[in-house]
C-alpha cells in the first residue's frame, strides 16, 4: 500500500499497531506502566548495548506513545520524530542538540514569549549564543550569520504580529551558508503546511496546541525531515560518524531528552493520538471561522483594524497561500479605538472565554498588552509590535453565527 495516495485523516486514523493487541483493541491501548519485563539475560543485555530494540522504561521509550510518533511520521513524511512533555521542551532539547558552546543561534524577537526568554536568558547562560534580528528581512538574517552560526530559529507566523516568514528565501540562504533551518509551526502544523516542500530541516510543535484538540494536554514534537548533513554541526561531530541521518535524533534520545526527563506520558500521547485524526476538521472549521469574522470585522465600525494572513490585501497573503494552503491557523488580532475600550469589549463578551492558550477548541480573547507582554518596557513593546489598542483572537470552532452576535453585544458600550 502507497500510504501516500492516503489523505491526512486517513492515513492518521488507521496507522498500525506495532503488535496485534491481545484483545483486538480498535484503538491504541494506553501503555500506562513504567518498566517493561524481558525474556532473559541475553535479551536485556542486548536491548541496553543498543543491538535490538525493546521498550525497557517509560521516560525514554513508551509504546502509546511511540504510537503517536508513529502517526506523526506516516501524516507528515517526516523522517522521524520524537514526542515530549511540552513545546518547550521539543525547542530546548533541538537546540541544546544542535548547537554547541560558542556556536550560535540566529532567530527573530517576536516569537511565543517563553521561547523568548529560553533564547533570551536560559541558552545564553549554558554559553550558546543568541542573535535576534529581523527574520523577515533575509539580508539582515545573511548579516548575522558568520561561520559559528548552526541554526535560523523561527515561528512560521509570528504571534502576535501574525508576520509571515518567506521559507523559500531563508531556506536558500540556509542551504548558502550550511546551517539548519529550525522551525516552530505550532500555529500552521502539519495538514496546511508541509514543510520538507519549503526546506525546513527540522520542524517543532507544541502538540498542546492544535494537535491536542481542546487543549486537552501539554505536549511538544520533534520532526526530522531528514534534510541535514549533521557532520557540519560541531554539536554532533561525534554522532554524526556513528549515526548518519540520524545523528540528531540519536543525541536528544540518547542524551538530551533522556537526561533532561522532558517525557511525554502515555495519558497524553492518547490524547494526541484522537486529537490529530480529527485536527484537520478543526483547523477547516477554524480557519473558515476566521475568514467569516474578517467579513464581519470589515464592516463594523468600532474595528478600527484587523489582521488575518488568510484574508486578500493583508499582510502575509499571498506567501500564506503558497505555504499553508490559504488557511493559515487560527489566530487574529483586532483594535479598537482605546485600551479602555478593549478592556470594556473583554468584560461583555459571553460565548468567548477570557484566557490565554491558542487553538483551544473555543474562541479565547486576551488583551496581549497588558497581559503576555506586560514585563516589557513601552519601547520594547513598540518593538515587538504590541499596540494597547490591540485584542488577539484564537478562533475555536463554535457555529460562527455565535461567535458574531458575542461581538455584537459586546461592542455595545
Ligand atoms: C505554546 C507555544 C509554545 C510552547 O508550547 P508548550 O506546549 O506550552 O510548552 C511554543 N511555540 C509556540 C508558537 C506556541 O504557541
Amino acid at each position: 500500500m502507497d500510504s501516500n495516495k492516503k489523505g491526512f485523516i486517513t492515513r492518521s486514523l488507521h496507522t498500525d499497531f506495532p503488535k496485534e493487541d491481545a484483545y483486538n483493541a480498535l484503538h491504541m491501548p494506553v501503555y500506562d506502566g513504567v518498566a517493561y519485563e524481558f525474556d532473559n539475560a541475553e535479551d536485556i543485555a542486548e536491548t541496553f548495548a543498543g543491538k535490538k530494540f525493546a521498550h525497557a522504561y517509560s521516560r525514554t521509550s513508551n509504546p502509546t506513545v511511540e504510537y503517536f510518533e508513529k502517526k506523526l511520521l506516516s501524516v507528515t513524511g517526516a523522517y522521524s520524530a520524537i514526542a515530549l512533555a511540552s513545546g518547550m521542551a521539543a525547542i530546548s532539547n533541538v537546540l541544546l542538540s544542535m548547537v554547541e558552546q560558542g556556536g550560535n543561534i540566529v532567530t527573530s524577537n517576536q516569537l511565543f514569549g517563553h521561547s523568548y526568554a529560553l533564547l533570551k536568558q536560559t541558552l545564553p547562560s549554558l554559553g550558546l549564543e543568541v542573535r535576534f534580528v529581523d527574520m523577515l528581512d533575509v539580508k539582515s538574517v545573511e548579516a548575522a550569520t558568520d561561520d559559528k552560526t548552526r541554526v535560523y530559529f523561527f515561528e512560521t507566523i509570528t504571534n502576535p504580529q501574525l508576520e509571515v516568514v518567506d521559507l523559500t528565501q531563508l531556506s536558500q540562504l540556509a542551504k548558502s551558508k550550511g546551517v539548519a533551518i529550525v522551525c516552530d509551526s505550532t500555529i500552521t502544523p502539519p495538514y496546511v503546511f508541509d514543510s520538507k516542500k519549503f526546506g525546513v530541516d527540522v520542524e517543532v510543535m507544541s502538540t498542546t496546541k492544535f494537535i491536542s484538540g481542546g487543549a486537552a494536554a501539554f505536549g511538544g514534537v520533534v520532526l526530522d525531515n531528514g534534510s541535514f548533513d549533521y557532520s557540519k554541526l560541531p554539536a554532533l561531530e561525534e554522532w554524526a560518524p556513528k549515526f548518519g541521518k540520524d545523528a540528531l535524533m540519536a543525541r536528544i534520545r540518547k542524551e538530551i531528552f533522556r537526561h533532561l526527563g522532558g517525557t511525554m506520558t502515555a495519558h497524553t500521547a492518547h490524547f494526541m493520538n484522537l486529537g490529530l485524526d480529527i485536527m484537520p476538521l478543526r483547523i477547516e472549521r477554524c480557519a473558515d471561522n476566521c475568514k467569516k469574522l474578517a467579513r464581519y470585522f470589515e464592516k463594523h465600525d468600532r474595528i478600527a483594524d484587523y489582521n488575518y494572513p488568510g484574508v486578500e490585501g493583508k499582510k502575509g497573503f499571498v506567501l500564506s497561500e503558497k505555504q499553508f494552503s490559504g488557511k493559515p491557523g487560527a489566530v487574529m488580532t483586532f483594535d479598537l479605538e482605546s485600551k479602555e475600550a478593549c478592556y470594556r469589549f473583554y468584560n461583555r463578551i459571553k460565548v468567548m472565554r477570557k484566557a490565554t492558550n491558542l487553538n483551544d477548541n473555543k474562541t479565547l480573547v486576551i488583551h496581549p498588552e497588558s497581559t503576555i507582554y506586560a514585563e516589557f518596557s513601552d519601547a520594547e513593546k513598540k518593538d515587538m509590535g504590541v499596540r494597547e489598542t490591540m485584542m488577539r483572537l484564537s478562533v475555536g470552532i463554535e457555529e460562527v453565527e455565535d461567535l458574531i452576535s458575542d461581538f455584537e453585544q459586546a461592542l455595545q458600550f
